[in-house]
């Protein structure tokens, strides 16, 4: 098992029509680093900042934060590392950090909301970020972006962020790509103007899927509602990406649905060429990667966004993964 997966280590993704396609790894702690080197990950496509933040008895300072992602950006030596910042509420708390009980949590006080409520302690985090910048190509990544002032806020903050270490003299990196998570139906109707402000989009599709058929994702009751392939997902996919090719914005899917077969036939065929995803996942998916034709792919997606029912569309897909 270790000879083979060393064997597809170095094999790059590539269809049978030639198409490359990108494998990157989703990581939390620096424990998944190794790992996600193990398995072939070209960089990082979503790091999960909150594990940092819950592993510490109290907000990290800059140094620690600084020194953890430096150290994640060296080890993936000149591969790019996406770090998103603090996504918490919804289901992830900090102990030392009190959150209102809310009704809705997931579509409450959350994420990047906390964050711009809170900018000293969002700019500490940045700071960190665009020091460890200086080590390597890192991406900094806005989670739960609604509105195109949030994201505005996001920049200025950046530049006060560089500002003060500039006056500080210590080395930073203020050029560095930034992007937004497209995990709100409303970022997905507003692409075209985000396209504007950001240099790449990381479409979640785990809080896409909850948020476009109102199913939450941690509510095993409603599990059979939260539908990967639901025609609505899939238009929704389908329109991203179009935006994303007519304004030049790089686009990297970061959810889980891309370990399904089916949906990773799918993903290919509305045209997705860079994933992020749990790196023990790589192997495997680059094994059907591999087999996969690309244009035929797009044909059956043409087919499928036709269809209004996604068992007829899971059947179509999976009619075409016999091998
Ligand atoms: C997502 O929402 O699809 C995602 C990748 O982020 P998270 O699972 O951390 O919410
Ligand atoms: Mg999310």
């Amino acid at each position: 098992e270790k000879e083979r997966l060393s064997l597809l280590r170095d094999v790059i993704a590539t269809t049978r029509d030639g198409r490359q396609v990108f494998l990157r790894a989703n990581i939390g702690l620096i424990s998944d680093v190794d790992v996600a080197i193990r398995h072939g990950a070209q960089g990082v496509g979503l790091y999960r900042t909150e594990f940092l933040y819950m592993t510490h008895s109290g907000f990290p300072d800059r140094d620690q934060q600084y020194q953890l992602y430096k150290q994640v950006v060296e080890k993936f030596a000149g591969m790019p590392v996406t770090i998103r910042t603090l996504d918490i509420g919804g289901d992830k708390s900090l102990p030392y950090f009190r959150q209102p009980q809310e009704n809705n949590p997931f579509m409450g006080w959350r994420s990047i909301r906390i964050s711009l409520d809170y900018p000293d302690i969002f700019q500490v985090q940045l700071e960190a970020i665009l020091m460890a910048a200086t080590a390597g190509p890192l991406r900094l990544l806005f989670p739960m972006i609604s509105n195109l002032n949030e994201i505005r806020s996001c920049k200025e903050l950046i530049r006060q962020a560089a500002q003060q270490l500039e006056q500080e003299g210590i080395p930073y990196q203020e050029h560095i790509k930034i992007g937004a998570m497209i995990e709100i139906p409303a970022a997905i109707h507003l692409a075209p103007h985000l396209a504007k402000e950001v240099d790449f989009f990381a479409l979640g599709t785990n809080d896409l899927i909850q948020y476009l058929l109102a199913a939450d994702r941690s509510n095993p009751r409603v599990q059979n509602h939260y539908d990967p392939l639901h025609p609505a997902v899939l238009q929704s996919i389908d329109r991203l990406v179009s935006v994303a090719r007519s304004e030049g914005t790089e686009l990297c899917l970061c959810g889980e649905m891309a370990t399904d077969p089916a949906c990773l036939l799918a993903l290919i065929g509305l045209g997705i060429r860079d994933f992020s995803l749990s790196a023990p996942y790589i192997p495997q998916l680059k094994n059907i990667i591999n087999q996969l034709d690309s244009s035929a792919a797009e044909a059956i997606m043409r087919q499928a966004l036709e269809l209004g029912d996604s068992s007829d569309i899971r059947h179509l897909l999976d009619s075409h993964l016999e091998y």
